[in-house]
């Protein structure tokens, strides 16, 4: 390395960058050498460094990603320097890459979805899907006409990141009109990648390392991987059968300090329990006690039985001023697949949500959310899609008459929990995969659905069926 004398002029504009770069090489300025000397040198010590890196590379000593890596800091290094582009090339390397070390798991005990494995294996055994939550049957052709309207009219780019503000007015007018709460278009409402979006970038939003966070179990299978993702705790209430109601003591008793979030879901996904006025009461009274967060989660708002209604938080001033309500188009206009969903809350709690939301999605595609806009606008109450999963759970509820399986309480959602305990003692995750492969029928255990496995007794079976799909799968099931 040449032996310079280095000075740092008072007015040479770099001076603070050139110093720290002389000082990290154990090199000390004298008040004498000419700016233009101490470019130089710092030059040189750029691309002597960068020499050595080409040399380690070419000879295997560190990956092709290290090295633009560390060619990317020492750029950073050495603001002053520019170099010629040939210091820029390497070799180009033609061989293996393998991964040195193992990638370390965020999730670690976690695997594919009960439900994506549930309906691969119905499909590979020719098994009748009652296990994953989503309609065979098609949803309204007009609605594809209007996407399809939509896309041809050219609405294929980016819509705003919120969402499209004709359809976040729609919600508003939807809410108010069922709930009579009203969110700002502007500031309260989100348009998210599903519900299963809206879920995950508002626990990233508010949950911090080590906050805990109340879940009911058992508990949708997205809730916790988002939880724990934030670092923070799930501490775990139990819904126990046949009623699946919550136990108000047990969430005071795992209340404390560090709770930040209440995470409840009504209609409930898998028990198909809805939350009462009185559920509502209690709620309140811990609220006055703590400073949580509630998020609750809504997707089945519009499949509600035998004249119950749909507690939305919405509809109490006091507990929405702090809660996210989410929702999702999907259940509602037998749409799963076209995931959108969305999150309504005071500006304040929108506003971070939205931050998260703007780099998980951005923004959700454009030519459904104009249909949707459309629809919610014409028919924002979707009164008859209760009659129309009551009656597919009554007929489902008639069709196993005779069979061995006890239904229990469905007052919402289009999931039916049946107690097999009259047939088989197994654990219900063994006799889920018993009943696909015997029996040719799918149905969704419940243990996924809890933080420690091995429940008994009950599955979940989808009724978003058609008529002669129920039929079919009920006539297995009588004959088991
Ligand atoms: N929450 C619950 C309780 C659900 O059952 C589902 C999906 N069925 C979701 C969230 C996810 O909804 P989306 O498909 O809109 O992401
Ligand atoms: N929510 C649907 C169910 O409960 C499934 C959604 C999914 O497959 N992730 O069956």
């Amino acid at each position: 390395m040449p032996d310079y004398e280095v000075v740092v002029m008072p007015e040479y504009r770099y001076r603070s960058e050139i110093l720290a770069a002389l000082l990290l090489h154990g090199v000390y300025p004298k008040p004498t050498t000419p700016p233009a000397l101490v470019h130089e040198f710092v030059s040189d010590l750029y691309r002597f460094e960068l020499r050595r890196l080409r040399d380690r590379l070419v000879r295997g000593e560190i990956p092709r990603d290290g090295y633009y890596d560390r060619v990317v800091e020492l750029r950073r290094k050495y603001p002053l320097v520019s170099v010629k582009p040939e210091f820029w090339t390497v070799p180009l390397y033609h061989g293996p890459m393998p991964l040195t070390g193992t990638v370390r798991s965020k999730l670690p005990t976690t695997g594919v979805s009960i439900f994506t494995t549930m309906t691969q294996l119905a499909n590979e055994h020719g098994a009748i899907n009652l296990s994953q939550g989503f309609p065979d049957f098609d949803c309204d052709p007009a609605l594809v006409e209007t996407v399809a309207k939509y896309l041809r009219a050219g609405f294929n780019q980016y819509a705003p990141m919120p969402g499209l503000l004709a359809l976040r007015e729609a919600l508003s007018e939807k809410v108010v009109r069922l709930y009579g709460h009203r969110y700002d278009p502007v500031t309260e409402v989100l348009v998210t990648s599903g519900a299963t979006e809206a879920l995950f970038s508002t626990l990233t939003a508010l949950v911090h390392r080590g906050d805990e966070v109340i879940v009911f179990e058992p508990a949708y299978d997205s809730y916790v991987p988002a939880i724990q993702l934030s670092g923070g705790e799930p501490r775990f209430c139990t819904l126990r059968g046949p009623d699946y109601r919550i136990d108000w003591d047990d969430v005071r008793s795992v209340l404390s300090p560090r709770t930040r979030v209440i995470l409840l879901n009504s209609p409930h996904n898998p028990t198909g329990a809805v939350l009462s006025r009185d559920d509502i009461a209690e709620l309140t009274l811990i609220l006055e006690h703590t400073d949580a967060i509630v998020v609750t989660d809504e997707v089945y708002e519009h499949i509600v039985f035998d004249g119950l209604r749909h507690e939305s938080l919405a509809r109490y001033p006091a507990i929405a001023n702090r809660a996210v309500v989410i929702s999702s188009f999907g259940k509602t206009y037998h749409t799963t697949g076209w995931k959108v969903g969305y999150a309504m809350a005071p500006a304040g709690l929108i506003t971070e949500v939205q931050r998260v939301h703007q780099f998980v999605t951005f923004a959700v595609n454009t030519p459904v959310q104009h249909a949707y806009a459309e629809v919610v606008q014409a028919d924002p109450v979707r009164t008859d899609l209760a009659s129309f999963y009551q009656r597919k759970r009554d007929l489902f509820l008639s069709l196993i008459e005779g069979s061995r399986f006890r239904p229990l309480a469905c007052q919402g959602t289009y999931f039916q929990l049946l107690d097999y305990t009259p047939i088989s003692e197994s654990d219900d995750t063994a006799f889920a995969l018993q009943l696909i492969r015997e029996h040719g029928v799918a149905a969704i255990p419940l243990s996924p659905f809890m933080h420690e496995p091995g429940a008994r007794g009950v599955l979940r079976f989808c009724f978003a069926k058609k008529d002669e799909t129920l039929q079919r799968a009920s006539e297995r099931l009588r004959a088991i």
